[in-house]
């Protein structure tokens, strides 16, 4: 069941969710070659803490970190690690937190240095796809509109989408009904309605969309070694459209 959020709700979200915001553009600032993941996992809690959050991600079903690092042909899910980021990287980092009983979620994926034109263009498309399925989030839609946006941005670009690997309703709950896929027919699944609060999140592969986990049960890769970009961003319906709740500054 899709549960819908008074908007006395989606305040309380929208305050987790800019919590998270402005922890990731803090994580992103400090991003350079020769930091390494697990400095920015410890930030991030620090930081979470000093605004009365809890990170989300630590504890949950057994995830041992606060961020979820996930560099190069990595999807989602990798472990913060001391292994120095390299010039030519792209790191991605998913973080979450709870405030006053609500969830924020969000990604985003990062240049470390400077990056070849066609890692950028994956990052770029990555970006695009998602803010294309966000505008589909409009009531009287179907929930298969935003993930056919998504996909068709993805593969007009040349790039595939991932799978295995959803979005999702959120709010009280780090993941809730319904969930999201990157790709579908259109006029698909739940009709769209104010109130509802997604976390739209396209994974998106350079070449094949197969993926597995790696022998630690968390850490996502690509089938192929080819890389792989992640960007998120929990949002509201409201009568007169999206709204992005996990909006960075100058974003
Ligand atoms: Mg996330
Ligand atoms: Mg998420």
């Amino acid at each position: 069941m899709v549960i819908l959020k008074s908007s006395e709700e989606i305040e309380k979200i929208y305050a987790s969710n800019q919590v998270v915001a402005e922890i990731l553009s803090k994580l992103e600032s400090e991003i350079t070659p020769g930091i390494d993941t697990l400095y920015l996992n410890d930030l991030s809690e620090r930081l979470a803490y000093e605004r009365n959050a809890i990170p989300a991600f630590k504890g949950y079903r057994g995830f041992p970190y606060s961020i979820c690092a996930s560099l190069n042909n990595t999807v989602v899910h990798g472990f913060p690690s001391k292994t120095p980021l390299n010039e030519g990287d792209i790191i991605s980092l998913d973080f979450g937190v709870l405030l006053n009983g609500y969830y924020g979620d969000s990604a985003i994926t990062v240049a470390v240095g400077k990056i070849s034109e066609s890692t950028r263009r994956l990052t770029q498309a990555t970006e695009e796809a998602l803010y294309e399925g966000i505008e589909k989030a409009i009531p009287g839609g179907r929930l298969s509109d935003i993930s056919h946006a998504i996909q068709t941005h993805v593969e007009a670009a040349g790039f595939s989408v991932v799978r295995k690997f959803v979005g999702h309703g959120i709010g009280s709950n780090l993941h809730e009904e319904p969930q999201i896929p990157n790709f579908g027919k259109p006029g698909m699944g739940v009709r769209l309605k104010p109130g509802m609060t997604l976390a739209i999140e396209p994974m998106v592969n350079e070449k094949n969309y197969d993926v597995e986990i790696l022998e630690d049960g968390w850490t996502v890769v690509t089938k192929d070694g080819s890389l792989s970009a992640h960007f998120e961003h929990t949002i509201a319906i409201t009568e007169s459209g999206p709204i992005i709740l996990s909006k960075r500054d100058g974003s």
